[in-house]
C-alpha cells in the first residue's frame, strides 16, 4: 500500500500566526490603538456572508475591532464608493475589504482603487500589487502569502524547484506565481502558470515539485497529474451536493485528496489547509496596517 503524504495542517499554522499577533496588538494598545477592520458585503451571496462572518469572528477573538457593513444588492457603484471613502477617513478602521464577488453592475477595479492603499488589507490595490511584483513587500495578498507561510512552516523551500500554479486569477494564481519567482527568501522557484487554455495540463502538472491548484473546479487535479513526491497545495473551495450532510452540501478542494495524497510528499486538506491561512494573513495585514499609523 503506498504511503500517504504528510498532511499540512493549516489550522495549526494559522493558530501560531494569530498567537504571534498578540504581542503586536498589545504593543499597539499601549499607544491606545486598537486595530480595526471593516468588511463591506454587497448582496446576499451565502458563501460571501459566511466568509465575512468568519473574518469578523476571528477579529473579535483576537481583540481586533471589526465592522461589517451589509448593503443591498441594488447598491449603486457610487454609493459603494462613498462607503469606502468614509472608511478611508475613519480613524478606527485600519483595514478595508470589499467582499468579492460584488454584483455585476459594480466595477470591482473602480472600487478597489478607491481604497486607501495603506488600508488595503486584501492587497488587491494596484499600488500594492505593483509593490509586491517589484519585490518590495508591503500589504501582500492574503491567500498567496498564506501559502508561502505554510511552506515556510513545513521547511518546503521553493528555491530552484519547479512550481506549477494552475489558475491565473488576480487574487491567487498570478500573485502566488509572482511571489514564488521573486529573488528572495521563499522565492527563487522556476514557475509555470497554467490555465483553461493550457494544452496538456496533466503533462505540465507532472513537472511540478510543488503543484498549486487554484482553479475552482472540484477535484480537477487527479493522481495521474502529480509527480511522485510532489508537494500539493489545494486552494480550491467548492461546494458539492451531499445529501448525507445536514446542509445538503460539502466543501471539497480542486484536488482529489485521496488519490493525490498517495503520491504527494505533502498535501493540504480542504477544509483545514489554505483557507485558515487566508484569514490569519488578513488579521496580520490589519495589524500591520494599524502599525503603519503608529
Ligand atoms: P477564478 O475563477 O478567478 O480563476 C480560476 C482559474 O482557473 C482561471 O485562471 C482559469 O483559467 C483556471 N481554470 C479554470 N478551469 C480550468 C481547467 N479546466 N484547467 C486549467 N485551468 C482552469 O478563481 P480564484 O483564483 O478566485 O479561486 C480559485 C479557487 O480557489 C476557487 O475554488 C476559490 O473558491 C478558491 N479560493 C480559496 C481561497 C482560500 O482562502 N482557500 C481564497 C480565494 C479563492 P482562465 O484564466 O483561462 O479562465
Amino acid at each position: 500500500m503506498p504511503r500517504f503524504g504528510a498532511i499540512i495542517d493549516g489550522k495549526e499554522v494559522a493558530k501560531n500566526i494569530r498567537k504571534s499577533l498578540k504581542p503586536r496588538i498589545a504593543a499597539l494598545a499601549e499607544k491606545a490603538i486598537v486595530p480595526g477592520l471593516a468588511a463591506v458585503l454587497v448582496g446576499d451571496d451565502p458563501a460571501s456572508a459566511t466568509y465575512v462572518r468568519s473574518k469578523a469572528r476571528a477579529c473579535e477573538k483576537l481583540g481586533i475591532y471589526s465592522e461589517v457593513i451589509r448593503c443591498d444588492a441594488l447598491l449603486t457603484q457610487n454609493e459603494l464608493i462613498e462607503i469606502v471613502e468614509s472608511l478611508n477617513s475613519n480613524d478606527k478602521i485600519h483595514g478595508i475589504l470589499v467582499q468579492s464577488p460584488v454584483p455585476s453592475h459594480i466595477d470591482e477595479l473602480t472600487v478597489t482603487v478607491t481604497i486607501n492603499p495603506e488600508k488595503d488589507v486584501d492587497g488587491f490595490h494596484p499600488y500594492n500589487v505593483g509593490m509586491m511584483l517589484l519585490g518590495y513587500g508591503g500589504l501582500l495578498p492574503c491567500t498567496p502569502h498564506g501559502i508561502i507561510k505554510l511552506m515556510r512552516h513545513y521547511d518546503i523551500d521553493p528555491a530552484g524547484k519547479e512550481v506549477v500554479v494552475v489558475g491565473r486569477s488576480n487574487i491567487v494564481g498570478k500573485p502566488v506565481a509572482a511571489m514564488l519567482m521573486q529573488k528572495c527568501d521563499m522565492g527563487n522557484a522556476t514557475v509555470t502558470v497554467a490555465h483553461s487554455r493550457s494544452k496538456n495540463l496533466a503533462e505540465i502538472a507532472r513537472r511540478a515539485d510543488i503543484l498549486i491548484a487554484a482553479i475552482g473546479r472540484p477535484r480537477a487535479i487527479t493522481a495521474d497529474m502529480v509527480k511522485e513526491g510532489a508537494v500539493v497545495i489545494d486552494v480550491g473551495i467548492n461546494r458539492i451536493e451531499d445529501t448525507s450532510t445536514e446542509k445538503g452540501y460539502k466543501i471539497v478542494g480542486d484536488v482529489d485528496f485521496d488519490g493525490c495524497g498517495e503520491k504527494a510528499s505533502y498535501i493540504t486538506p480542504v477544509p483545514g489547509g489554505v483557507g485558515p491561512m487566508t484569514i490569519a494573513m488578513l488579521l496580520s495585514n490589519t495589524v500591520t496596517a494599524a502599525e503603519m499609523t503608529s
